[in-house]
């Protein structure tokens, strides 16, 4: 994450922290317990982060995390070429190639060919994948 990342995940959370202030002052019944009006608070805040963080992701054309690369471990990564959303990293250690498709990676062998799928898991921005498993031979 980057230090724009980080404030505008910051005011994300902010703004949902006074969406949720107003909403529990607004609200029958939860106005007069202030720990009450702290927690719907603090769920607010926190609800506005994994909604609304990974669509401020795509305004501004930032990238999740990278995976860690599936040949050699690491984390260091190249951006060969970046036309969102769609990137083509090149792991700095072993020569990986990797595409970045919208929420998906491709992994591919030294031909050109897939043979690893990679899906990022919700909430997109903090870059977690999970592997797809490869379709049955029939
Ligand atoms: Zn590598």
């Amino acid at each position: 994450m980057n230090l724009f990342q980080v404030l505008a995940l910051n005011a994300l959370f902010l703004i949902g922290l006074a969406f949720g202030g107003l909403f529990s002052l607004v609200w029958p019944g939860i106005h007069a317990d202030n720990d009450l009006r702290a927690g719907v608070a603090l769920v607010f805040g926190i609800g506005f982060v994994l909604f609304f963080n990974w669509p401020i992701y795509r305004f501004f054309g930032w990238l999740p995390g990278a995976p860690t690369c599936p040949r050699c471990g690491s984390r260091k990564y190249a951006i060969i070429s970046k036309n969102l959303p769609a990137a083509e990293y090149k792991c700095i250690q072993c020569g990986q190639v990797i595409l970045l498709k919208d929420k998906e990676i491709i992994v591919l062998d030294e031909l050109g060919n897939s043979y690893q799928q990679l899906k990022l898991k919700w909430p997109y921005f903090l870059g977690q994948w999970r592997k797809i498993p490869p379709p049955a031979n029939p």
